[in-house]
């Protein structure tokens, strides 16, 4: 018999959406916050025209991708490392500092794959309570371990939505032990930049990571590319463990091309967030929990899991998929992303159709 390493059979398949409509019904997927418009139609032809290159190997260094991200960020081009997704980025960093002696920390509610990285570098992954507006600076700080290396913090949250401003940031890094890595996840930041509540500065203190990625407000999940802004000593490790050649040369392409095309970026998180507030507006009428969110997707509270699982059933039955939350510690929601005007509208009348049912 062959035997996997006990801690690799330990850890459960990494609960991706399963997305099957009943027969008869089209597919309608607002379950994994893809963008609800194609990348920019400079990103499409960039990458089309990158594969008649495709015998020869990427950039290794992502040099040109590199150079325009620090440009449009005024951070240095150096301290970026590119990844495969940022996905990957996050697996690495635990990988290169944790261990089966550390831990990993992140508020309870957090994005499941911090947990996932953990185990997979055998660390013990802590977590602490939030609160009902999201993370709560108090309780992770009081929640670190003497053994604790890395506190991992999606901001804007995924699957909560919630944002904390960059005092309570720099609040969280400042009581944290400086041999405690902070990552600063922000896969959702674009729809949150004209805040003003940018965080790239912390990455000079030399214990902090950012990390941003162009599956979201870029639309570019299909291409696999994030990017962090790593401090020097940080950068070098986390660069060890990452693939070499990780970015393909269309997917190098596409995000270069997007990158350079900000107004189509800009316009898409503007019409999301419209789309968002709209939605949550006439759910929130109906008498259901929605917080204020910061993201591509909203977060639906019911009662009680049993709730959101008759809701979840009857939006399943007409082929409209959400997305569970009992992995991130939230049985009791679903996340919706926000796709397009038709498919929220369908999305509202079949929970109002079932909220008349459940209410007689
Ligand atoms: C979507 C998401 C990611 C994953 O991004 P990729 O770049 O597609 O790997 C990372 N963190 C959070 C919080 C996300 O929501």
């Amino acid at each position: 018999m062959i035997h996997p390493n006990k801690h690799i059979s330990l850890i459960s398949p990494y609960a991706l959406a399963s997305l099957k409509p009943p027969a008869g019904k089209q597919l309608v997927s607002l379950s994994q916050n893809e963008s609800l418009r194609p990348p920019s139609p400079r990103a499409i032809s960039a990458a089309s025209n990158a594969i008649a290159s495709a015998h020869l190997y990427p950039d290794p260094d992502w040099n040109a991708l590199r150079q325009t991200l620090a440009d449009l960020h005024n951070i240095s081009a150096g301290e970026i490392l590119i990844g495969n997704g940022s996905m990957e980025l996050i697996l690495c960093i635990a990988l290169a500092f944790c261990d089966k002696y550390g831990a990993i920390l992140a508020p309870r509610h957090a994005y499941p794959f911090f947990k996932t990285a953990a185990q997979i570098a055998r660390a013990r992954y802590d977590t602490s309570p939030e609160r009902k507006e999201g993370v709560c600076v108090d309780s992770l700080l009081d929640a670190v371990k003497p053994n604790t290396r890395i506190v991992f913090v999606a901001n804007p949250g995924n699957p909560t939505g919630t944002f904390i401003s960059r005092s309570q940031v720099l609040r969280l890094r400042e009581g944290l032990r400086d041999d405690i890595l902070l990552v600063i996840d922000e896969a959702y930041g674009e729809f949150v930049d004209h805040l003003e509540q940018q965080v790239f500065d912390l990455v000079k203190r030399g214990d902090t990571v950012v990390l941003r990625t162009f599956s979201k407000a870029y639309g570019l999940a299909g291409m696999r590319i994030g990017w962090g802004l790593f401090p020097k000593l940080v950068r070098s490790a986390t660069r060890k463990l990452i693939n070499p050649n990780n970015v393909s040369v269309a997917g190098q392409a596409a995000a270069l091309a997007a990158l350079r095309d900000q107004t189509y970026m800009i316009e898409t998180c503007k019409i999301i967030s419209k789309l968002r507030d709209s939605f949550a507006k006439r759910l929130k009428k109906f008498g259901f929990n929605i917080q204020q969110s910061f993201t591509n997707f909203s977060l639906i509270q019911f009662a009680n899991s049993e709730i959101a699982n008759s809701a979840d059933k009857a939006l399943r039955a007409e082929g409209v998929f959400f997305r569970e939350q009992s992995g991130a510690g939230l049985a009791e929601c679903l996340r919706a992303t926000i796709g397009p005007q038709q498919n929220l509208n369908l999305a509202v009348e079949i929970l109002e159709d079932w909220l008349k049912g459940e209410n007689t």
